[in-house]
C-alpha cells in the first residue's frame, strides 16, 4: 500500500516548497491517519506531530467533538455559495469571532488560507483609501517588516520579506516600505516621510514564524500601534500563525493590548482541521465600502469555497473545544515545561540560539553550508526517533499541538536533542559543524 502511494506520488505530485529531485530520491512517509497529537504512518509507525502539521494542528486529529460537528454538517450540506447566499455556520462563527477579537473589529470576510487573509486585507486597505477620495488616492503602498512573511499569492508576497521564498518574483511584486522588526524609530521616520503614500502597515505580531521564529522586543507592537493611529495608517495584524492560542493567548494582540485595523486568520481557526481563513475588519473600513449600486464601492473580491460550510462548523467546534477543555488555561504550565526543557536544548554546543514565545520555537543551529541541510537532516533523525519536525533552513521549529500531554512534550524536545547531536555529529565526524554563533 504504502509502496504503490511512494510510486504514484514520484511519478505525479510536485510538493509545496519542495526540491523535487532530493524528494524523488528517498522514501516518503505516508501518512495514514492521526490520534491525538500523533500521526501514523502505513507501516503503524506513530510520530508525534510536532509542528502541529504546519502550525495549524490545536486541539490534536480527529477530536472528537470537532469530528461530530463535521459528521452533523455532512448531514446537511457540504458547501453552499457566500455570493448571494448565507448560511447558519458562517453567520454564527462571524459573531464568535468578532466576540473573542481584539475591540472593534466588527466584520468579517472568509477565504480560504492565510494568503488570501492576507491579500483581502492588502485590498481593502487600498480600496478603502481610493474611495475616501482626493489626497488619500496617493494611499497605494505599503509597509512591511524585514524578513516577513504572509504567504505565498502576489500581493502577500509583495509585502513578504524573505529573499529565499520571494527573491525570485521581483518583477511582478508591488514596491513596499521595509523596516527591521523591533525598530520604531525607522518605523516612525518613514510614516513621518511617507505616510500619505501609505495604505496600511503588515506586521506579525510579536512572533515573525517563517523569518526563524523572530521574537520582537516587548512594546514594539504596542509602539507600531501608536505610530499607526498617529498618522492615520491601518495596521493589519497578520496572526496566521499566531493566532488561536499560539503564543499563549487567543490572539498574539491582546498581549500588548492592540486592536488592528484588520485581523487576518488562518491555520488554527479550524482547529487545523480545513482550509478556512478569514479577515476581520473595523466598522470603520467596512462603511467605507458602502453606496448605491452604481456608486461600484463594492468588494469585488470572493472565492469559490468562501465561507465554506464544513469549514465553519469545524472552526465553531473548536472555538467550543477552547472553552470547554480550557485550552489556554491548560496550555499555561505546558508553556512553562516547554521554555524550561529548551533552557537545557540551548546549551547544547551544537545550538547557537532557541528564540520562542508560548508554543512557537526556534532552535536555531548557527550558520553552516547550506549544502549540508543540518536542519533537513535533523528533521530525518528525528523520524527515526518517532517525531515529525520541519525545519526553516537550519532552525529547527517546534510548533506543537496546543493539546500535546507534558510527557509527550518531553518527549518532543528529547528526540529533538538527541536528533540534533546525532545530525551534526554525522556531518561533521570532527566535530567541524559547530555553528559560528550569529553577530547579531
Ligand atoms: C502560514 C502563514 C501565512 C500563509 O497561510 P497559508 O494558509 O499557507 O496561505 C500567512 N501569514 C503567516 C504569518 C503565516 O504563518
Amino acid at each position: 500500500m504504502a509502496e504503490a502511494t511512494a510510486d504514484l506520488d514520484h511519478r505525479h505530485l510536485w510538493h509545496p516548497f519542495t526540491q523535487q529531485r532530493d524528494w524523488c530520491d528517498a522514501e516518503p512517509i505516508v501518512i495514514e491517519r492521526g490520534e491525538g497529537t500523533e500521526l501514523v504512518d502505513a507501516e503503524g509507525r506513530r510520530y508525534i506531530d510536532g509542528v502541529s502539521s504546519l502550525w495549524c494542528n490545536v486541539h490534536g486529529h480527529r477530536h472528537p467533538l470537532i469530528d461530530e460537528a463535521l459528521r452533523e454538517q455532512l448531514d446537511r450540506i457540504a458547501h453552499s455559495t457566500m455570493l448571494g447566499l448565507t448560511h447558519p455556520g458562517a453567520a454564527e462563527l462571524a459573531a464568535r469571532l468578532v466576540e473573542l477579537a481584539p475591540p472593534g473589529l466588527s466584520r468579517v470576510f472568509y477565504s480560504e488560507s492565510g494568503s488570501t487573509a492576507v491579500e483581502i486585507a492588502l485590498k481593502m486597505a487600498f480600496q478603502y483609501w481610493q474611495q475616501r477620495g482626493g489626497q488619500h488616492r496617493r494611499r497605494t503602498s505599503f509597509v512591511s517588516l524585514t524578513d516577513g512573511y504572509h504567504g505565498d499569492t502576489l500581493g502577500s508576497v509583495s509585502v513578504g520579506g524573505i529573499d529565499l521564498f520571494h527573491g525570485a518574483y521581483g518583477p511582478l511584486l508591488f514596491d513596499c516600505h521595509r523596516v527591521e522588526a523591533g525598530d520604531a524609530e525607522r518605523l516612525e521616520r518613514v510614516l513621518e516621510l511617507y505616510s500619505e503614500e501609505v495604505a496600511a502597515v503588515i506586521v506579525e505580531p510579536l512572533v515573525q514564524g517563517a523569518a526563524g521564529i523572530r521574537v520582537q522586543p516587548p512594546g514594539f507592537l504596542r509602539q507600531v500601534r501608536r505610530l499607526t493611529e498617529a498618522h492615520d495608517v491601518f495596521l493589519i495584524a497578520d496572526e496566521v500563525a499566531t493566532g488561536f492560542g499560539r503564543t499563549g493567548t487567543m490572539f498574539a494582540c491582546e498581549q500588548e493590548r492592540v486592536a488592528p485595523d484588520f485581523l487576518c486568520l488562518g491555520k488554527g481557526l479550524t482547529g487545523g482541521y480545513l482550509p478556512l481563513a478569514a479577515t476581520l475588519a473595523t466598522e470603520r473600513v467596512y462603511e467605507g465600502f458602502l453606496g448605491a449600486h452604481e456608486d461600484y464601492r463594492t468588494f469585488f473580491h470572493g472565492h469559490t469555497f468562501t465561507g465554506n460550510p464544513l469549514g465553519c462548523a469545524a472552526a465553531l467546534a473548536s472555538l467550543d473545544v477552547f472553552r470547554l477543555e480550557q485550552t489556554l488555561l491548560r496550555l499555561q504550565p505546558k508553556m512553562r515545561l516547554l521554555a524550561e526543557l529548551l533552557r537545557e536544548v540551548a546549551a547544547m554546543p551544537e545550538v547557537a540560539e532557541v528564540r520562542g514565545r508560548g508554543f512557537m520555537a526556534g532552535i536555531d543551529l548557527g550558520e553552516h553550508d547550506p549544502s549540508l541541510r543540518l536542519g533537513h537532516r535533523v528533521t530525518i533523525k528525528a523520524r527515526e526517533r518517532g517525531a515529525i519536525v520541519r525545519p526553516l533552513g537550519d532552525t529547527v521549529v517546534l510548533m506543537p499541538p496546543l493539546a500535546i500531554t507534558k510527557a509527550d512534550l518531553r518527549r518532543l524536545v528529547v528526540i529533538v536533542a538527541a536528533s540534533i547531536r546525532a545530525a551534526t555529529a554525522a556531518a561533521s565526524p570532527s566535530g567541524e559543524a559547530q555553528p559560528l554563533p550569529r553577530a547579531a
